[in-house]
């Protein structure tokens, strides 16, 4: 890459960077505080982000959202052109060559800050630790900031100082603590001077991504931060109020669909909550159900972020309460290959998870009824659904995935209780009563009338159930409650 010899718009030569920011989930420029900061005194500021090949084959990440970040990249290019800041992208296959490579541009480019938002879960946590510790060691100035959450992880504590377990509690002095902050997201970061850094092409770009799996739903999910404020606008302005309702069927429009650009952060959630709060005249916690049931949505996102931080061994594929390790949980490839590919015979478990499939993501809804049909009436592991959604979802996000996989298998911190469990067949009847989502997806049951398609008799081209539900559903609580026992 050239070296920024260059001039500012004053005619005055910089001949360095002074900054660097490493993007990763925060691939905007808006409301990015890492970008902000590093922008205030018009000092020079390279942007960093690496592609890491060992990172995304050990932590499954979809080839949807592989292609949705590379699709991200080349906006988010542009996007930092405008504000003189070059984009420098690499390709790297250890995450244990970010150091030596962040040290060559370094001493290149006379960097003496590093700037970047916080990720939580261990192994990112651990990288940015290691970084820190290094750079800071040869002189660098390293500066973490939280961008992820509304609330730092660590902040959120009850009487005795100790994390909460119990979301109910999480959020109501999550909402003491937001209810006195600054919610007004950040400006566009201010331009740079000028330089003569050639800003990589798209072409440079794609190659670099080229020798990965990419899936491309362009079309069903547009990137880059325009798309996600699209979204958000067209969300709060039509839909919001009636979320309290319309958000558990899945044949409706009822969710704002955001969670992918949330994942990757071409969204913040501070941009979200304020969007929220001028629907709902400032109101956090009172005013619309619709708005506040949205926000509540938003807090257990928080929620989980904090969780993998509280209680790290979750990312080592741990339950959260520990007696539930014991659950004699099977590991049945057939019945788990059933599952993945919409071959239950349950309709609306098949058609949540062809729905998966086909646009890499899952309504909520499905997603408990999928997740407590696999764990509950299969008796499969939660961590074989876990891996597989996150090798799918275009929103795979650890902290909720794990988080509403542990919820769904009642292993989790706040679960769902072992004895409730989901029925599919009532959970279809109530919330695609007609069976529309059904049909969409299972064309072999197109011709049944509503009340057939739920528990639909032998059909030509649909599976029989593989499982009994009611059966399966006694042995489970009885092999939990002797557990707890
Ligand atoms: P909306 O209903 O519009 O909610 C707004 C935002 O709040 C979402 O975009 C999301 O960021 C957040 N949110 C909503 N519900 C939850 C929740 N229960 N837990 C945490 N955050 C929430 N969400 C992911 O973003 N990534 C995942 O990998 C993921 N895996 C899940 C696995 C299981 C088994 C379950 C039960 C839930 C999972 N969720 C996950 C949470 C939730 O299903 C999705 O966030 C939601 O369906 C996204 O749709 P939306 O953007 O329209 O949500």
């Amino acid at each position: 890459m050239t070296p920024p010899a260059s001039k500012s718009e004053h005619g005055k030569s910089i001949t360095r960077f002074q900054k660097i920011v490493w993007f990763r989930n925060d691939l905007r420029v808006y409301d990015n505080p890492a970008l902000y900061r590093a922008a205030e005194d018009e000092q020079g500021v390279l942007a960093v982000y690496f592609i890491c090949r060992d990172f995304i084959k050990n932590h499954v990440v979809a080839p949807a959202r592989v292609d949705f970040i590379r699709r991200h990249l080349l906006l988010l290019n542009q996007d930092l052109a405008e504000l003189n800041i070059p984009l420098l992208v690499f390709d790297v296959e250890n995450v244990s060559e970010v150091i030596p490579q962040l040290q060559l541009l370094i001493s290149k480019y006379n960097v003496e800050q590093l700037f970047f938002n916080a990720e939580y879960p261990i192994d990112e946590f651990e990288r940015d630790k290691k970084v820190a510790e290094v750079l800071r060691a040869q002189g660098v100035i390293v500066k973490r900031f939280h961008d992820r959450v509304m609330i730092p992880p660590g902040m959120v504590r009850n009487g005795k100082g100790e994390p909460y377990k119990v979301f109910t509690a999480f959020k109501n002095n999550w909402l003491e603590q937001v209810r006195g902050l600054e919610l007004q997201p950040l400006k566009k970061p201010k331009l740079q001077p000028a330089h003569k850094v050639a800003h990589l092409g798209d072409d440079a770009i794609n190659q670099l991504f080229a020798n990965l799996e990419l899936r491309d739903l362009s079309s069903l999910w547009p990137a880059g931060e325009k798309e996600a404020s699209k979204r958000l606008k067209q969300f709060v302005k039509n839909r919001i109020e009636g979320y309290q309702t319309a958000r558990d069927f899945p044949n409706q429009d009822g969710t704002s669909q955001l969670s992918p650009y949330l994942a990757i952060g071409s969204i913040s959630p501070r941009q979200c909550i304020a969007a929220a709060l001028q629907a709902n005249n400032g109101e956090l916690d009172s005013g619309n159900a619709g708005v506040t049931t949205w926000i509540s949505e938003l807090i257990w996102r928080d929620f989980y972020q904090h969780v993998v931080v509280d209680f790290p061994s979750v990312c080592k594929f741990k339950a959260m309460q520990k007696h539930t390790e014991a659950f004699p949980w099977k590991y049945d490839q057939k019945l788990f290959d059933a599952w993945c590919n919409g071959e239950t015979g349950v309709p609306i478990v098949d058609a949540a998870m062809l729905q998966l499939k086909e646009t890499g993501w899952m309504h909520n809804r499905l997603r408990m009824v999928v997740a407590m049909y696999l764990t509950k009436n299969l008796q499969i592991d939660w961590r074989m659904g876990e891996h597989y959604f996150m090798t799918q979802l275009i929103d795979g996000d650890f902290p909720a995935n794990n988080g509403g996989w542990q919820w769904s298998a009642s292993t989790g911190t706040d679960a769902a209780p072992y004895f409730r469990i989901f029925n599919p067949i009532s959970q279809s009847q109530r919330f695609d009563p007609e069976g529309a989502f059904i049909k969409g997806y299972l064309p072999a049951l197109k011709h049944l009338p509503a009340k057939l398609i739920h528990n639909p008799p032998p059909t030509p081209g649909y599976p029989l159930p593989i499982v009994d539900l009611s059966t399966s559903r006694k042995e489970t609580i009885a092999l939990f409650s002797a557990l707890k026992a």
